[in-house]
């Protein structure tokens, strides 16, 4: 593929309310240029949110209420009118978990990528075309002339959602947002989704947020992690760190949530984590101290913050030391 040179992605303090309700709050972290950050927690977490907002693509009702994301040199939250509509796909791209939705049923797959060309870089119709073929090779189609004059509905799941990551990689993004775009897709289909997208990442340096569930691909694809609960990240490191260091009491639930789980398969992460993930909104205090095995009696009261607990790693827990 044609190189696409990912950007740094910074969220400064970043707070979204639906309503009185607040899905996240105060969350900063950077996602280096070129690398992929996964963001994990429950449903109820906010990483859903987080991604959305990134992507600028909150639903009616949602709104950004307070802070910034900023990739390269766009502060994308203090984009309106067309400037947003341009940034939507070029500087920040957003790979839904539906693929079928995603794809207008009565255009050929090819036009739906020529447009993106022709739209974005003016490129002719024959170019266009010829983009498109190449865009679905890129994407490992075997035969991607005779695939580019199909209808969606003629396609798998699978080639489905690898239409949708060419359509993706057409704008050229300098941020590619997947939200769990395979979690609907069988075992098999979603190691190769997997795979193509980490050769794709590293061959155009995309910068890749990542949202799951599923720890298993965490450790596939991501360089660092962020994990999320009741709206707030609890913990940010790189993944090598995550897995043999984790440091906060929810990370390391999850965790051996999946290490249990691992035999049952990998579809059921954390649900053996005791007591309700939160849903109605945070309670006082730790998001997460009704649930921890190690809260005290200062975590119902007093909000811990993001500190750092080791080089390249940040922990919100009142019970961690802080490290110089
Ligand atoms: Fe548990 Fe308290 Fe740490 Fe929250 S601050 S994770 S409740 S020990
Ligand atoms: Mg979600």
């Amino acid at each position: 593929p044609a190189a696409t040179l990912g950007s740094e992605v910074t969220v400064d303090r970043l707070s979204v309310n639906y309503g009185d309700f607040t899905a996240l709050r105060d969350v900063s972290l950077t996602v280096p240029a070129g690398t992929t950050t996964a963001l994990v927690g429950e449903s109820g977490s906010g990483k859903s949110t987080l991604a959305l907002a990134a992507g600028r693509i909150l639903p009616p009702g949602a709104a950004i209420s307070g802070g910034s994301v900023t990739v390269g040199d766009t502060e994308l939250t203090a984009l309106t009118g067309k400037a947003l509509r341009e940034a939507r796909g070029h500087t920040a791209a957003y790979l839904a978990q539906d693929a079928s939705a995603a794809l207008n049923p009565v255009i050929r797959v090819g036009k739906q990528i020529a447009e993106v060309h022709q739209v974005r870089c003016g490129a002719s119709r024959a170019e266009a075309a010829e983009l498109a073929r190449q865009g679905l090779a890129d994407v490992g189609i075997p035969d991607p002339d005779r695939v580019a004059r199909l209808y969606p509905g003629a396609l798998s799941g699978g080639m489905r959602q690898r239409v949708i990551i060419a359509i993706a990689l057409a704008f050229r993004p300098q941020l590619l947002i997947a939200d769990e775009p395979t979690t609907a897709l069988d075992v098999t289909v979603q190691a190769d989704i997997l795979a193509l997208v980490s050769r794709l990442q590293q061959q155009c340096g995309l910068t890749v947020i990542w949202i799951t569930h599923d720890m298993s691909v965490v450790a596939e694809l991501a360089d660092h992690v962020a994990v999320l609960y009741g709206g707030r990240l609890v913990e940010h490191t790189d993944v090598l760190t995550l897995f043999e260091g984790a440091r906060h009491p929810y990370t390391q639930a999850l965790l051996t949530c999946f290490q249990s789980g691992r035999t049952a398969g990998p579809k059921q992460p954390f649900t053996t984590i005791s007591g309700s993930p939160p849903v109605a909104g945070p309670p006082g205090g730790c998001p997460f101290h009704p649930r921890c095995p190690q809260a005290d009696g200062r975590c119902g009261t007093e909000l811990p913050v993001p500190r750092r607990v080791g080089h390249d790693h940040t922990a919100a827990c009142h019970r961690l030391e802080e490290t110089p």
